[in-house]
C-alpha cells in the first residue's frame, strides 16, 4: 500500500493495483493532463475506464490533452460534505468540456472532466466568476512525490457561446 496522501486535512489514498488511477495521478505529479485513448476508434474518455465506452474495445493508450476547455456546466459548494472543505465555502466545482474531441462522438457527448474551480495560486476562485460558457485551462495541485490533482483556473481567453450564471 502507498502512504496515504493528504489533502485538506484528508487521507487520498490510491491502491497500488488501481492502475487507472495511480497512472493518471502520476501523469498528473508530471503536470500532463492525460485521458485513455481506444485504440480502435480513436475516441478518448474520461474517466479513465478500463473499456472503451464506445466500442467496448480494450486496447488504449494515454493521451496528453492541452489542458484547455470551456466550463460546460457547475456547482457552487455551500455545505462542506467533507469537513476539509468548511473553510472553502462556498467554492465552485466545474465540469470542463476540453477542446480536444468537441461534439463527438455526437453533439451532446464530448470529453468532459471534473475539478474545482482555482485560482492560478490554487487558492479557490470567487464563485461569482463563474458561469457556463467562459474558458479555462488546467492547473495542477502537487500533494506528493507521485501525486497532483488536476484543477482548473480561469484562462481570461474570449467566452465559448452564450455565457450563463445563476441568478444572471
Ligand atoms: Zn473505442
Amino acid at each position: 500500500m502507498p502512504q496515504p496522501v493528504t489533502y485538506r486535512g484528508m487521507a487520498l489514498i490510491v491502491p497500488d493495483n488501481d492502475t487507472e488511477w495511480k497512472e493518471f495521478y502520476e501523469h498528473a505529479r508530471a503536470h500532463k493532463l492525460v485521458v485513455r485513448k481506444c485504440k480502435a476508434c480513436g475516441l478518448m474518455r474520461y474517466p479513465a475506464l478500463h473499456a472503451c465506452p464506445w466500442c467496448m474495445d480494450l486496447g488504449w493508450t494515454w493521451q496528453e490533452l492541452s489542458g484547455k476547455g470551456t466550463i460546460y456546466s457547475y456547482e457552487i459548494v455551500h455545505h462542506a460534505i467533507q469537513p476539509g472543505f468548511k473553510d472553502a465555502t462556498p467554492y465552485c466545482t466545474v465540469l470542463v468540456e476540453m477542446d480536444e474531441q468537441r461534439g463527438t462522438p455526437t453533439p451532446d457527448e464530448s470529453l468532459r472532466i471534473i475539478g474545482n474551480l482555482v485560482k492560478p495560486d490554487l487558492g479557490f476562485e470567487d464563485v461569482a466568476k463563474a458561469a457556463i460558457g467562459k474558458r479555462v485551462r488546467v492547473v495542477f495541485q502537487d500533494l506528493a512525490d507521485h501525486m497532483a490533482l488536476p484543477q482548473f483556473t480561469l484562462s481570461g481567453e474570449p467566452d465559448q457561446g452564450r455565457v450563463w450564471r445563476l441568478g444572471g
